[in-house]
């Protein structure tokens, strides 16, 4: 294929984009489509990095928002090309995310004169390794084009807005004895005993709600892994629990460690890694324009999405799309035709 036909309706334009394959890694024959593509639109400036194409409007608005879909998929699972049947879409990236790419695409192409300005952002390596997302390149290299009040990411929600997400924290609490033949335990410290008193504070903790912008966020500390011991008969010297917290966004990462530490005060507390949740800023304008356009209750997001890219930029942003995210990375992926065509039309109405 040499051009992408952006008067396609968006059901059929999703089509052509999954017939398209773009594994992550191989996403450069349609970064060059969608680019070209963008390029032949007269009211848009559009700037390429790697695979990830960015284009906006410039009209001196009193808002930019940010649309941002990411343009690889995992890998086929012999799920193309797509079979469209009983409207329904069939075909690997028909709901992640490809559906909610060809709505962006459609809003860029035809939305000469959007109410707020509109920076559309196609981006690569989302499926994999986080260090490669495209979109992190971008932050890191060129963040002024990531500029704005708000930002909507079109991965699938089944077209609810989904705010913001959680934050995410591993530790591992690594417990010290002192080894001996278990014939002579009492010559021993047991270290996987004194993981005892760690699990016990764990499985006592009461995880917080927190309400933010009217959304709860539910947190989690668990106990996650436990490792530790020597042989049969050896008193072991060593146990380590890993520990996962999921963390409601209004924490920073530091905060986070905080409540960590404080939970297991007096225990050797390491952190491993840890990325930073993602406010939903539905109190702003545009954000609480969008909740209002779209006529659903918002929900939120508990798992740690790329929203958290914006967020650390300082702009606010939302998970919403057409897909069906349960089966996003299944071999029976799929879309339904109704809400591509739903999602299309209230973007529309908000950027009007
Ligand atoms: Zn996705």
């Amino acid at each position: 294929m040499d051009s992408l036909d952006l008067s396609l309706p968006a059901p059929e334009l999703t089509v052509v984009l999954c017939d398209v394959e773009s594994v992550s890694g191989s996403e450069t024959a349609l970064a060059d489509l969608v680019e070209s593509a963008l390029s032949d639109v007269p009211h848009l400036s559009v700037d390429r990095d790697g695979d990830t194409v960015v284009a906006r409007t410039s009209l001196a608005r009193a808002e930019r928002v940010v649309v941002a879909g990411h343009i690889d998929t995992v890998l086929l699972g012999d799920n193309l090309p797509c079979r469209v049947e009983d409207g329904r879409i069939h075909g690997c990236g028909t709901t992640d995310m490809k559906s909610g790419v060809a709505v962006a695409l459609r809003l860029a192409a035809h939305l000469p004169a959007p109410n707020r300005d509109v920076t559309y952002v196609f981006y690569d390596h989302e499926e994999v390794e986080a260090e490669k997302n495209g979109l992190g390149r971008v932050a890191r290299d060129h963040a002024d084009w990531l500029a704005g009040d708000f930002a909507v990411l079109m991965e699938p929600t089944n077209a609810r807005v989904e705010g913001g997400c959680q934050g995410t924290l591993r530790a591992d609490v690594v417990l010290r004895g002192h080894r001996s033949h278990s014939a002579r335990s009492w010559m021993g410290d047991n270290a996987v005993h004194a993981a005892g008193e760690v699990l016990r504070r764990l499985a006592a903790y009461e995880a917080e709600q927190v309400e933010i912008d009217g959304l709860v966020y539910r947190e989690g500390l668990n106990a996650v892994g436990i490792s530790g011991g020597v042989a049969g008969n050896v008193i072991p010297d060593e146990c380590v629990v890993s520990v996962n917290y999921r963390f409601a966004p209004s924490r920073s990462e530091d905060e986070a460690a905080t409540v960590v530490r404080d939970v297991l005060d007096g225990f050797d507390v390491r952190v491993v890694d840890s990325a930073p949740g993602a406010l939903p800023g539905l109190s702003h304008p545009a954000a609480a324009a969008f909740v209002e356009m779209v006529g659903r209750e918002p929900l939120p997001k508990f798992g740690w999405t790329d929203v958290a890219r914006f967020s650390a930029l300082g702009v606010p942003a939302v998970n919403y799309g057409p897909g069906e995210p349960s089966v996003a990375h299944q071999r029976e992926e799929y879309c339904d035709i109704a809400p591509i065509l739903e999602c299309e039309e209230k973007m529309t109405a908000w950027l009007s």
